[in-house]
């Protein structure tokens, strides 16, 4: 994550510090200072702060080692103002190991809470004089914040803890798919809820609402990954690809290029060097554009759109489309691994075709 420092690395795991975090902590030392006691009141919010992420760490390592046990990577957990952040190279799909991974977090938080709980007893039984409970009391306030901790991770909306639980929990039921789908709506449907009830109760929180919309994207975001994994799985760029393609000479003009694009349906088109070599697209906006201003007999290569990235046809298409994705270019060209020639074009609509005539044949195989 950028803006983050390394500050200790535990059992493989390294721990970072967002730089954001600083600015809580500046925060909290001046409303500790402003609450009258001086640099005393700014030093024990600082130590309760502390305590408390100190906490929010030891959840993420409840994550990290359940992760560790099912053979997942965990490269880095890093702190942030608004909680911690588990990487893990991968969700386990099995739905109880998902449920061990995601519930663990939570649990080390039980434990922490009744830990408190337990030497706080102990402590009544050893001294009567004690007074339990009191406010403000430091031990009490950790014990309630890892009381909300629990509460809050277990809202069954991803990409809370609770939602991978209720993901996993469905999952025993029904397909992976379809149980990512329920429970990223009904997370969706909490946070429009909470968003609404903001609106008709007047009482607006900043953080809650900020918190709503993050989980109505992260949702979203799930059930799309998940559906568009499960309908590209077992698939290769090659079995997407556009392979009846039109490319461009090195010395083509404008004109050229919109004969070829009246001509058929393909939007853009690769230019090929003497040698048969790629270099570079002339897309569909930029040849209307460029058509304009300079008129049929401008030399194409002047529009010519650089690709960054080309793909080789071997590779899983959902990663092809994530590649595809991250760049402007509206088409990625797939090259012959040995010989590096163009053998296709790989472009969303295509995909979107292939995707389509897949779902309608398994519809058929179903029924
Ligand atoms: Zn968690």
């Amino acid at each position: 994550m950028k803006w983050s420092f390394k500050i200790a690395k535990v059992a493989g795991t390294e721990v970072r510090i967002h730089l954001t975090f600083f600015i809580l902590l500046l925060l909290v030392a001046m409303q500790g200072m402003s609450g009258g006691q001086g640099t005393a009141g700014a030093v024990d919010a600082l130590l309760f702060v502390s305590a408390a992420f100190l906490c929010v760490l030891l959840h993420e390592f409840g994550h990290v080692f359940a992760a560790r046990g099912y053979g997942i990577h965990t490269p880095d957990i890093t702190l942030l103002p608004i909680g911690g952040v588990a990487r893990l190279e991968r969700m386990p799909r099995k739905p109880s190991h998902e449920f061990v991974v995601a519930i663990c977090g939570p649990l080390v938080n039980v434990a922490i809470a009744a830990a408190i709980k337990l030497a706080l007893g102990l402590q009544m039984v050893m001294n009567p004089e004690y007074q339990f409970e009191q406010p403000g009391h430091f031990w009490e306030k950790l014990m309630l914040w890892n009381l909300i901790m629990v509460a809050f991770n277990m809202i069954p909306a991803f990409p809370m803890d609770g939602g991978r639980v209720l993901r996993a929990f469905l999952a025993m039921f029904t397909d992976y798919g379809r149980a990512t789908r329920w429970a990223a709506t009904l997370g969706q449907g909490i946070a429009l809820t909470v968003a609404l009830w903001m609106l008709f109760s007047r009482e607006f929180h900043p953080v809650l609402l900020l918190i709503s919309f993050f989980i109505f994207m992260a949702a979203g975001q799930e059930a799309a990954a998940v559906t568009q994994e499960e309908a590209t799985r077992g698939l290769r760029v090659r079995d997407a690809m556009l392979t009846d393609f039109r490319t461009l000479p090195q010395d083509a003009t404008l004109g050229d290029a919109v004969v070829l694009l009246l001509a058929g349906s393909q939007q853009d088109f690769p230019m090929l060097d003497e040698r048969g070599n790629i270099l570079g697209l002339v897309t569909r906006n930029r040849l209307v554009s460029a058509l304009s201003e300079n008129g049929p007999m401008h030399p194409a290569v002047h529009v010519l759109e650089s690709c960054p990235d080309s793909l080789s046809p071997i590779i899983s298409l959902g990663e092809g489309l994530e590649r595809l994705r991250s760049i402007t270019c509206p088409a990625m060209p797939v090259l012959d691994p040995v010989s590096r020639k163009l053998v296709g074009l790989l472009t969303a609509e295509n995909v979107g075709e292939v995707l389509m005539v897949r779902a309608a044949l398994r519809g058929r195989k179903e029924t």
